[in-house]
């Protein structure tokens, strides 16, 4: 009897697809969102050039934005999920789901590589209007080191990956008898380690990508579940900050740091807004150079991860 019961049960785990709803997200943790849980493909992407094209922007919007300048007590908070060519990492299910609970908005860079092995997750997120998709690079690309041809693929490779989904994403909204509203293109960019050049700064302008970092990097390299170090994140915060997370099961502890962080800053009366509405709030704070905390502090990474960031040697 009791054999009976479990291979039900089994059955019936069998039979729920995992992640198989677009529009109801299964929360919680799914064995697939685990670090290094699904295979790894270094291949490009089976569409390599976006259908849509941005304008260039201006000159004056070349560089890197730190944070914007307003009064109002606004704040974005933003994600990075992002992986290497070499390896796959993982979906933080605990911050995405927090964030879906307490209705927070925010911003999330997507590696176009990560999109691909995290597909269903990646379409769940695109399609729930709380979020606003970033590109943060095919594989995590060293934009300090790369030459231009590199520099488009990690661009263009992502900005065709985000479209392959979002087609899928409008289909299955006809199919489902949903209207559903997607930006055609993300027009913000992130840079992997922080990492930039002069060049790099004109061919992401010339592609149409804002280029937003943050002022607040909000994860240390050790455990974050640390209590405490909220405090410390919430105390370099101030209006127009952006703050730096991850999402993809890299660092240790960050849900619970996030939850720390956000706690407290809704103590102190702020609120939390997409990078994207706190650029219509007031002037972004620009710098030519990409980094941390301070201009250099990450120029060893670029001899961690191979010639060109992506972890190939
Ligand atoms: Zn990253």
């Amino acid at each position: 009897m009791r054999f009976g019961i479990m291979l039900w049960l089994l059955i019936l785990v069998i039979a729920m697809p995992a992640g198989a709803s677009l529009w109801e997200p299964d929360p919680g943790f799914l064995p697939e969102d685990g670090r290094r849980a699904v295979p790894n493909d270094a291949s490009p992407p089976e569409r390599t050039v976006p259908r849509f094209t941005l304008p260039s922007l201006p000159e004056e919007h070349e560089g890197t934005i730190r944070r914007v300048a307003i009064r109002e007590k606004k704040v974005a908070l933003t994600f990075d999920l992002c992986e290497l060519a070499t390896i796959t990492t993982g979906y933080d299910a605990a911050i995405i789901d927090f964030l879906r609970q307490r209705q927070i908005p925010a911003t999330l860079f997507l590696g176009g590589k990560w999109m691909r092995s995290h597909r269903m997750r990646a379409m769940q997120l695109m399609a729930d209007p709380l979020f606003e998709i970033g590109n943060h690079a095919w594989s995590h690309g060293n934009f300090g080191i790369m030459n231009e041809r590199s520099m488009l693929e990690q661009i263009r490779w992502t900005q065709a990956e985000y479209e392959r989904l979002r087609e899928e994403i409008l289909a299955q909204a006809v199919d489902d008898g949903r209207s559903v509203t997607l930006p055609e293109s993300m027009v913000l960019f992130r840079l992997p380690y922080g990492r930039c050049s002069d060049a790099a700064l004109k061919v992401l302008a010339r592609e149409g990508l804002e280029v937003v970092q943050w002022d607040v990097a909000a994860e240390t390299s050790g455990d974050n579940a640390i209590p405490g170090l909220g405090k410390l994140v919430a105390d370099q915060v101030q209006p127009g900050s952006i703050l730096l997370f991850h999402a993809n099961s890299v660092p240790r502890g960050s849900a619970a740091l996030l939850t720390e962080t956000v706690d407290i800053l809704i103590r102190r009366g702020y609120q939390f807004v997409t990078v994207g509405e706190l650029l219509k709030l007031g002037e972004p704070r620009r710098t030519r150079e990409g980094y941390f905390n301070r201009p250099g502090d990450n120029l060893n990474l670029d001899h961690q991860f191979g010639p060109d960031g992506t972890g190939r040697r």
